[in-house]
């Protein structure tokens, strides 16, 4: 079948042709989730059997030693949905073929759903899978600022308070220019506390550090860390050329906000929002839009679903981003 060799498993489409060709019914999906999974091939929990087979619709293997019943999807957001895979992979391949990614909206119109909660419940599910864990730390020359976002959202919300969020944001600086990687989290307040406890967080010991003036950062070299001040009205710059990468990247999450999400984010959410735009920035160079799609469904099957519950109000260990 024509496509892609992935980094390592089970390798990806290139195009919407031949997604259309690797994934033409649910158990097809069901197929690639189990070999995403199980790389070295399933085997019974309960008595290590490796032959089975699965239930037409594909979620289920069945050991033909013993019996036992496993679920391809249990442990992976798309655990406890009526929604079928197919949907949830075409979702998958809009989300990531879309350079800026959708709206509930604009999926449910690009798939055909009836339902627009189906949309947006998919695309939460999809915001908590770009947050991975254990991801590496950033190094060499970093950006770190701060920015405010929201406060100033249409009634999308209703009766929501209308707050301001502060995100810290860090940066990647390339010689002689260009931006490497980003990480973005929301911060409670602009404490040492809070800022170096964000530094500590997302950037190596050895790292050097280049902030502005604000005196929260005087202790990072208390922690390693080679701290570049400048202190813009000393500097006689303009802020966004004394500091380029971060002030670029705020004004590019802002601008993501405002045009996809028409700025409509509640504090609630932005976390998930961050780690969105975290998986999308990070990865704008590439050229493979179908890596990101398999990148995106690696993530996805590592991602226990979220419950409604947590989908409303995310509790603190969903706060960080990619
Ligand atoms: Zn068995």
């Amino acid at each position: 079948m024509a496509g892609e060799v992935g980094p390592s498993g089970p390798g990806y489409p290139g195009t919407w042709a031949e997604f259309r060709a690797w994934f033409p019914d649910e158990e097809a999906c069901a197929g690639y989730v189990e070999r995403l999974r199980w790389s070295g091939g399933i085997a019974c929990r309960a008595c290590g059997e490796r032959r089975g087979w699965r239930t037409a619709r594909g979620r289920w293997w069945i050991c033909s030693g013993c019996a036992v019943k496993t679920s391809v999807t249990a442990g992976t957001i798309f655990d406890r949905t009526r929604t079928p895979l197919e949907t949830w992979f075409a979702a998958a391949w809009w989300v990531t073929s879309q350079k800026h990614g959708l709206s509930a909206l604009g999926l449910q119109r690009a798939l055909g759903l009836g339902s627009y909660q189906t949309a947006w419940m998919m695309l939460h599910r999809f915001r908590a899978a770009m947050v991975r864990p254990g991801r590496e730390l950033l190094g060499g020359t970093v950006e770190v600022d701060e920015t405010y976002v929201g406060g100033e959202e249409p009634r999308v919300h209703g009766r929501e308070t209308a707050t301001k969020s502060i995100v810290a944001i860090a940066v990647e600086l390339r010689e002689p220019k260009g931006f490497g990687r980003v990480r973005l989290a929301r911060v409670p307040d602009v404490s040492a506390a809070s800022l170096v406890g964000f530094v500590r967080e997302h950037v190596q010991p050895s790292a050097a550090v280049h902030t502005d003036g604000w005196r929260s950062y005087l202790t990072l070299p208390d922690h390693g860390y080679a701290h570049e001040r400048t202190v813009m009205s000393a500097s006689g710059d303009p802020a966004h050329v004394a500091m380029s990468g971060v002030h670029r990247v705020a004004s590019l999450l802002k601008r993501w906000l405002l045009g996809t999400h028409q700025g409509g984010v509640s504090p609630q959410h932005l976390d998930a929002y961050l780690g969105e735009f975290t998986f999308r920035f990070n990865r704008r160079t590439s050229r493979k839009r179908g890596l990101l799609f398999y990148r995106l469904l690696e993530h996805a099957v590592a991602t226990p679903p979220m419950t409604y519950k947590q989908t409303i109000r995310p509790d603190r260990k969903h706060l960080h981003c990619a």
